[in-house]
């Protein structure tokens, strides 16, 4: 193997440190803390293993975290009542629907209601629409945080080839928003894309959110190309990536891992969303870009 690991768990502990730092002293400014709602419909195990361990985080960085668990036959107007409610709550910096939704509640709706300035999932098309015109929004938590350890690893990113993989509203489009104003060239692959191989083989930068255990081999890649796999697949009980990775970290330069790569930035980018969303909402100064 000649491929630096990206430890993404070390580079996640260090920001919910520096969130929680600087929550402390919002909640010193602002006379009351940053705010997390999270609305929970139904019994889905996984889903709520996500909301205790995204409550549990919220609290440990010095946020005010409100959970809300609603049964799985919950109609459609008494979900829309609670997020209404939540958007005009003044100790309520973001607001979360956990996903999947059960089937007979209308998904998009109920995201559509959150207040824009609450979407600290950055799943609201009025937020997609920021971020492609390039003005201050919400950036979906598992993007914003490949891009955070793409600028750790490599720096400056302009000029870079990047490749992404993957054209899902959450991960692949707004990786590839995020990469294209960082003056990177970007390609956006997809199950359509016509001879991916060659295309990964000019990329600098790999990121792969296909959901497809070892889909990206080594032999594809540029020596010294750095590999930021999102896939989170199961195979036989144990979680694997999107890339196969024995291979790719014999040819990268480096590579995050699955476990231990993305992962645990995507609930660290949520803390740290919510409490530029506090900020903002309280109108108290942050260089957010320095969070
Ligand atoms: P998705 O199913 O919505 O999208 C998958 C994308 O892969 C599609 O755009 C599709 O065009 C593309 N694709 C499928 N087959 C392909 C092929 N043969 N060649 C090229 N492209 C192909 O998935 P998603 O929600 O974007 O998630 C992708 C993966 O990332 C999943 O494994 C998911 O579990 C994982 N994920 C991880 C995190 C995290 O926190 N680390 C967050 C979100 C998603």
């Amino acid at each position: 193997m000649t491929a630096e690991i990206i430890d993404g768990k070390a580079f996640a502990a260090g920001l919910r440190a520096r969130v929680g730092d600087v929550a402390a002293a919002f909640e010193a400014a602002a006379g009351r803390k940053a705010g997390l709602a999270v609305v929970l419909v139904g019994e889905d195990p996984a889903s709520a293993v996500y909301v205790r361990s995204k409550g549990k985080a919220t609290l440990a960085a010095n946020m005010a975290s409100f959970e809300h668990k609603l049964p799985a036959d919950t109609d459609q107007a008494t979900l829309i009542a609670l997020v209404d409610r939540l958007n005009a709550d003044g100790k309520v910096d973001g607001i979360l629907v956990q996903l999947p939704l059960p089937k007979h509640l209308d998904e998009q709706a109920v995201l559509l209601r959150i207040s824009p300035d609450k979407d600290v999932d950055g799943f609201h098309p009025v937020n997609a629409g920021r971020l492609a015109t390039g003005m201050p929004g919400f950036v979906p938590c598992t993007p914003l945080g490949c891009l955070m350890l793409l600028k750790d690893q490599l720096g400056d990113l302009s000029g870079k080839e990047a490749v992404v993989i993957g054209r899902s509203n959450i991960v692949g489009k707004p990786m590839a928003a995020l990469l294209t104003a960082a003056s990177c060239t970007v390609t956006l692959a997809h199950s359509r894309t016509r001879d991916l191989p060659g295309h990964v083989s000019r990329a600098d930068i790999v990121v792969a959110a296909v959901g497809r255990a070892g889909f990206v081999k080594g032999e594809w890649l540029k020596p010294g190309a750095t590999v930021i796999d999102v896939g989170i697949n199961r195979v036989d009980g144990a979680l694997t990536g999107d890339v196969e990775f024995d291979s790719a970290a014999s040819v990268a330069g480096a590579i995050t891992p699955v476990p231990g790569g993305v992962g645990p930035m995507t609930i660290a980018c949520l803390l740290r969303n919510t409490l530029v969303a506090a900020h903002r909402n309280a109108g108290i100064a942050l260089d957010e870009a320095a969070l």
